[in-house]
């Protein structure tokens, strides 16, 4: 039977990748997205091209209305909801005394309160079938202490704690909720670090590489698989041994 797909961020980077890698594995894909009409049209295209029913969602997902029409709306065109992906996230790192309040409250908003508002409505979707998947998108940053990050960090953190607390909620109800924390991924996100500190993070990295959003997508697709129907609650450190 098809399975359905949501994925926050999915215009591009990580999110763009976990559309691509669970349409390759036969889901057909709700790409929501908050700006880049553009960009989200090539993914929808791209999975299209692959045989797999594509529609691209604008909702800011800190917008708790703007979260609930898109949930409304996918299932009307889709007729369920098997899979979510809370990956829509920013960064804006600032040393503490440098973090301004309108930076602070859009990143509490964004990546904390986004999670919650999607994982609520996908949960209320999943309910009346007993059975989903949620995966929220943390971060090796959740773990490993790292200057000019504390906002970044904190709500990395608190994504793994919702997890674990949203896992044991709705693990009687069918639903797992796993985190996947990834370490350094060659995105637009890692556009933003100078050159210099990036040669010092790639030493860092005992693997000497950064990954692709490909790798981190295989590791949510084979997550969404029946392979891991025990696991919940947990958050897997995908980081080249970073943290170790
Ligand atoms: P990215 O390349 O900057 O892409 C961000 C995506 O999120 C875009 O599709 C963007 O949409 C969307 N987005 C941003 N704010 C949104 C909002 N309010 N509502 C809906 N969509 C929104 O980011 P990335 O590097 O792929 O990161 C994805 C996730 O992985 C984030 O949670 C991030 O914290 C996490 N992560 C990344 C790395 C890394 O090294 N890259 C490492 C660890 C964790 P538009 O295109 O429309 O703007």
């Amino acid at each position: 039977m098809k399975k359905v797909a949501l994925i926050t961020g999915a215009s591009r980077g990580i999110g763009r990748a976990c559309a691509v890698a669970l349409a390759k594995r036969g889901y057909d894909i709700a790409v929501n997205y908050n700006s880049n009409d553009a960009k989200a049209k090539e993914v929808v295209d791209e999975i299209t091209s692959l045989g797999r029913k594509a529609v691209a969602y604008k909702a800011d997902t800190a917008d708790l209305n703007a979260v609930k029409q898109m949930f409304r709306d996918v299932v009307k065109e889709f007729g369920k909801l098997d899979v979510l992906v809370n990956n829509a996230g920013v960064v804006d790192d600032a040393y503490l005394l440098m973090i301004r309040e309108d930076s602070l409250t859009r990143s509490l908003d964004i990546n904390i309160k986004g999670y919650f508002h999607c994982a609520q409505q996908a949960a209320l979707k999943m309910l009346s079938k007993r059975s989903g998947k949620i995966i929220n998108i943390s971060s090796v940053s959740s773990v490993l202490a790292v200057e000019g990050q504390a906002v970044y960090s904190a709500t990395k953190g608190a994504v793994n704690s919702m997890t674990a607390v949203m896992a044991k909620e709705l693990a009687p109800k069918g639903i797992t909720v796993n985190a996947v924390a990834p370490g350094f991924i060659a995105t637009e996100m890692m556009d933003a670090i100078p050159e210099e500190l990036k040669a010092k993070y790639l030493e860092q990295v005992p693997m000497h590489r950064f990954a692709d959003p490909e790798e981190v997508a295989n590791t949510v697709a084979t997550l969404c698989s029946g392979d891991f129907s025990y696991l919940t609650g947990q958050t897997i450190v995908l980081d080249g041994g970073l943290s170790l």
